[in-house]
């Protein structure tokens, strides 16, 4: 079914760029950071062009698969939350049929620290958290048990997001508002002209990389393998038959916070039970990895259910996906101009938890683009450079 693409309205950023902007730029990268960034740049008035290698959210990418958790605690972090809460406005203007709420269930089997330092933030900004305790818990969800759990925080406002799929409404929404898709494959090194492989090249006035896992590689010398591609599995289990326990409003999407943290979202358009390990798995090449789940991740993955979702433990398997996040060195985004191109933007860093925020991204970047506004500093290059100094004297020290 053709998604409905509504015009997203400008936001007072967009608004005041809009009557001066006619700058060329070209976006190298459809996925979610790529395509709502191009989405926003044409909607403030700019002449945009969209490349992309494979196309939005295709399955090497790592906005590729099925869905993607939204949710608004993010530890102390302020810049985030109020990143999702801009997001939320945005993928309801966008297209409301790509978000479907569930409310997320934080479960921990330690410390809470994370979750707890977010409560002032959150209220503050307006999102919702109930502490149940465990024993409320277990009677409103009989499918879990609850064992060595020992504190249950439940978000109101959380839910899931189509991913794939999304890619494409944004990139539709972004030709449907006059600007230019194409499939091309940028050469490495290119600062601009871009020089594509099949031998054409894109001039602009400005650029910006939004390469996913593919970052590192397209900057080699600054970015590299400040961006770590991780192999991750995603597993769907099949559900018992005629049962709704397992699907969206009977089930929120649940973390399970001990020494991995371990999550899943209920069944979403009867794609099965999905859950996932949070734990960064081996490095991956994005181009040629196969994209086959492993034995022992599925075992892994079993022995949880048998756990924590016994009704689950003999459920079949009966889909996967394997894809990579794109590891910044703190989990941060990155968001900044070349050190030696004034015109050539790098976004990315999404580290497994850039999705949702995508939206935000966009806009965010369209404002540093076009009115030179900053940026928080913790998405600077800089900052990777002083990590990296950090590391270096705590290694020194040993
Ligand atoms: C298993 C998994 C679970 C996740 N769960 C969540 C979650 O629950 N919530 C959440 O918010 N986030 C989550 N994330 C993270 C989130 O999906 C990513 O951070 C986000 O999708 C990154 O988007 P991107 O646009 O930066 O990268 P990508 O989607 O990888 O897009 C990059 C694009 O650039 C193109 N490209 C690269 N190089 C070139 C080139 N040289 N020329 C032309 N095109 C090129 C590629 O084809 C690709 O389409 C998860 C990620 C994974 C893998």
């Amino acid at each position: 079914m053709a998604a409905s693409v509504a015009a997203v309205p400008l936001s007072g950023i967009a608004r005041r760029a809009h009557a001066d902007s006619n700058a060329r730029i070209a976006v190298v990268g459809a996925g979610a950071f790529g395509s709502w960034t191009a989405l926003q740049l044409r909607n403030a008035g700019a002449d945009v062009t969209l490349i992309d290698a494979w196309g939005p959210g295709n399955s090497r990418s790592s906005s590729g698969g099925e869905t993607r958790v939204i949710r608004a605690i993010y530890g102390a972090d302020r810049v985030y939350v109020e990143m999702v809460k801009r997001a939320y406005e945005l993928w309801e203007t966008l297209d409301p049929s790509l978000y479907v709420e569930t409310g997320a269930m934080w479960m921990h089997r330690g410390d809470d620290a994370y979750v707890r330092s977010s409560l002032p933030i959150l209220h503050d900004v307006g999102f919702i958290v109930d502490k149940l305790s465990v024993s409320d818990a277990a009677r409103k969800y009989p499918q879990i048990d609850f064992s060595g759990v020992k504190s249950v925080y439940y978000e109101r406002r959380a839910g899931a997001l189509s991913a794939r799929r999304a890619c494409g409404v944004v990139r539709d929404a972004f030709v449907k508002a006059g600007g230019r898709y194409r499939t091309g494959s940028v050469k490495a090194g290119s600062l601009g002209p871009l020089r594509l492989e099949d031998g054409s090249s894109v001039e602009a006035d400005v650029y910006v990389f939004a390469c996913g896992p593919w970052l590192g590689r397209v900057f080699p010398d600054v970015v590299g393998d400040r961006v770590r591609p991780s192999r991750q599995e995603v597993y769907y289990f099949g559900t018992p038959r005629g049962s709704e326990r397992y699907r969206a409003g009977n089930l929120p999407i649940w973390i399970d916070f001990g020494e991995r943290i371990i999550y899943g979202i209920p069944d979403i358009a009867a794609r099965g039970f999905k859950f996932a390990d949070d734990t960064r798995g081996e490095a991956i090449d994005p181009t040629t990895a196969e994209r086959k789940p492993t034995q022992a991740g599925i075992a892994r993955a079993r022995h949880f259910l048998a756990e924590r979702f016994p009704e689950l433990a003999k459920a079949p398997l009966i889909a996967a996906e394997v894809c990579q996040y794109e590891n910044s060195p703190d989990g941060n985004l990155i968001m900044d101009r070349h050190p030696n191109a004034r015109n050539v933007w790098l976004l990315g860093g999404g580290s497994g938890h850039g999705f949702k925020l995508s939206p935000a991204v966009g806009e965010m970047a369209t404002a540093a683009i076009l009115l030179g506004k900053d940026v928080p500093a913790q998405f600077r290059l800089e900052r990777l450079r002083n990590l990296e100094k950090r590391k270096t004297q705590f290694e020194s020290k040993d």
